[in-house]
């Protein structure tokens, strides 16, 4: 047994992440008078979130008509009819109150004339239940809306007493005899310490896995940590298989340029300088939804008409907007546009190309953020003591394929309704579980194998191969062929972590052993989404299939869990939530309105 002291520290709530849902979720906890421990291992401010550019989607119709139901509607479209009803009325209709509260909170928002928030227009939102023209629902604080929305929410978790451990790594849930998860292990990184956070409440916001590919947009720290400890405390996760390329990564660097340049009026050319979205998407062209744009340019690179030397990318072309609109509308990407590609975008195109960028799957959970086990006889039976938000959820409502600006609403819609169900089931007077102290041992001892562990395969070395396996066979086109031979190959790299070599045995400021702790979060993370892709034999959303082009309604209308153990993976279904949460009576959407149909934009 590994020998290590710990400090004890007890709550009824502790977050993991300070990215937007954690924070959110945070200053909600507080709020509600619930003693709570925010624990990140990067600064809150650092935290992912801050990247977004774009905006956060809501119908407040300060830009022309607008209504939660045609949000919803687009939504249920955009998902490819995969996402949970439920989840996705709760999402559609508190929305416009959750930015009037970020407002309220002081997020700078840009503003209109008149002095209403900003909103653009951005890939999938229509109006009249896909009928009508595009709608500006997308607020945004010029091309930084993340990194004011995070500064915002910071500030506003410190006024309200949560209490922070910042650089602290959480290692893995403790989970009780009963199943019931009671705490976190966290690794204090930069004097070494361990501590024990115990919780009646673990609420894991620790965002994507996008780094489990070769290219993303995402930040080095989004390594699956949250999926990672979920499967390794024995639950499952969900609909992995569904991985978001952004049609508009900087060619070479991955460094992302928003959609919000699209919804500026940029358009996107072949070598044959055709803007050729107008072929695929006849009505909504360049702002088709994310997966529909990505494929488009994909085909048209696979056909020979990519640009460039290689004809291996394509142009986004800016330089037909006013220079004065660029500067006030999309500063940050007129910057990245210069840095990571030698681009003026006032004069040139710019060179793009789909690069992952989002995670659809995740920890499945109910709309209140409560994690799911599934039982055999009750899909959605409830796993104590845990909640998960944000991109590390599942909730769902991205299903299959997730709108531009819904995942910064997804973030402090669900954060703050994890507060409220957090209040309602968690009480401040009881007395915390008795501590597993073997969970903790368990927790140790793995910690301790990989500080000692002394094969032969370097962490980094062992990184590229399984980023590059993803690359090569879980990207934007997906056959039989090409999936059979991944998850082969990703099976036998995820075995080779027997054999890894940590060199530093430290434990003060060891990104040696960091990193490496977080390869063993990627792993079933990365083997999740590949197993799932190769057993969905159809076409939906984010998830193009060559030999199986059509949704498959009667068969695959079904969301994937899969256990990992090791390298294996076991899956099983559960069904898509079909009810919604009130009825057209009560002022709910008809439903004849999302009845699943082919997806066209
Ligand atoms: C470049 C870019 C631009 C985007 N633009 C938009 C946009 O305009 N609109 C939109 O809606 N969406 C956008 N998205 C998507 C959206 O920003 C993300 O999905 C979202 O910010 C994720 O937030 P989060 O709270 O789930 O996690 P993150 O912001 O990723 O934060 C994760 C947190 O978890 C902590 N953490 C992780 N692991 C551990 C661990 N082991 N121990 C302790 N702490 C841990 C980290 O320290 C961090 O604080 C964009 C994404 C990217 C990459």
């Amino acid at each position: 047994m590994a020998a290590y002291e710990y400090e004890t520290h007890t709550y009824d709530v502790v977050v993991v992440g300070a990215g937007g849902s954690g924070l959110r979720a945070t200053l909600g906890m507080a709020e509600q008078g619930l003693k709570t421990a925010c624990v990140t291992k990067v600064f809150p401010t650092r935290s992912h979130t801050v990247a977004a550019q774009g905006g956060i989607a809501a119908s407040l119709s300060n830009m022309g008509p607008d209504h939660w139901q045609w949000h919803m509607y687009d939504t249920v479209k955009g998902s490819d009819w995969l996402g949970d009803t439920d989840a996705m009325e709760y999402l559609a209709r508190e929305a416009p109150k959750a930015v009037y509260e970020l407002e309220h909170y002081g997020v700078p928002f840009s503003r209109t004339e008149e002095g209403k928030i900003y909103q653009r227009p951005f890939g999938g939102h229509t109006t009249e239940f896909g009928e009508g023209p595009p709608v500006q629902r997308t607020c945004a604080a010029a091309d930084r809306t993340g990194h004011a929305i995070l500064h915002t929410l910071y500030g506003q978790s410190l006024k309200h007493n949560a209490e922070f451990y910042i650089e602290y790594f959480a290692i893995d849930l403790i989970m009780g005899e009963d199943g019931a998860c009671q705490g976190v292990v966290c690794w204090k990184l930069d004097d070494g310490t361990i501590h024990v956070f115990r919780a009646k409440m673990v609420v894991l916001a620790t965002g994507g896995y996008g780094r489990a590919y070769f290219s993303a947009t995402s930040a080095h720290t989004c390594t699956g940590d949250g999926g990672g400890m979920a499967a390794r405390a024995g639950l499952p996760l969900q609909d992995m298989e569904f991985v978001q390329f952004h049609p508009t990564g900087i060619y070479g660097s991955g460094c992302l340029i928003t959609e919000g340049a699209r919804g500026e009026g940029g358009y996107l050319t072949n070598s044959e300088g055709e803007r050729f979205m107008e072929r695929y998407a006849p009505t909504y062209k360049d702002l088709a939804s994310r997966d529909v744009v990505s494929r488009c340019m994909t085909m048209e690179i696979r056909e020979g008409r990519g640009v460039g030397k290689e004809k291996d990318h394509i142009f986004l072309h800016l330089n037909h907007l006013p220079p004065e609109t660029l500067a006030e509308r999309l500063p940050g990407i007129s910057e990245s546009a210069r840095i990571f590609a030698g681009v003026d975008l006032t004069k040139e195109p710019i060179p793009v190309l789909p690069t992952v960028h989002y995670n659809m799957g995740g920890i499945p959970t109910n709309y209140w953020g409560e994690v799911l086990k599934p039982t055999a006889d009750n899909p959605d039976a409830i796993a104590p003591g845990l909640m998960a938000v944000g991109e590390a959820g599942c909730a769902s409502v991205h299903g299959a394929n997730r709108l531009g600006s819904n995942s910064l609403i997804d973030l402090v819609v669900f954060g703050r309704a994890a507060a409220i169900k957090a209040a309602e089931v968690v009480d401040p007077k009881s007395a915390n579980p008795d501590l597993n102290k073997a969970s903790v041992e368990a927790a140790l001892d793995r910690f301790d194998k990989l500080r000692n562990a002394s094969g032969s395969i370097p962490t980094a070395e062992l990184r590229d191969e399984m980023q590059r396996t993803m690359q090569a066979d879980a990207a934007v086109f997906r056959t039989d062929k090409t999936l059979a031979e991944g998850v082969e190959k990703m099976k036998a790299v995820a075995a080779k972590m027997d054999d890894i070599k940590v060199t530093d045995r430290s434990l003060i400021w060891n990104s040696d052993l960091m990193e490496t702790l977080e390869l063993t979060n990627l792993m079933p993370n990365a083997l999740a989404t590949i197993v799932g892709a190769e057993a969905r034999k159809e076409s939906r959303g984010a998830h193009a299939h060559e030999d199986y082009p059509d949704r498959d309604d009667e068969n695959w209308r079904k969301h994937s869990l899969a256990a990992v153990e090791g390298n294996q993976v076991t899956l099983t279904y559960r069904p898509v939530h079909l009810d919604p949460l009130s009825t057209e009576a009560e002022g709910g959407i008809d439903l004849k309105k999302i009845a699943p149909k082919a997806r066209v934009y």
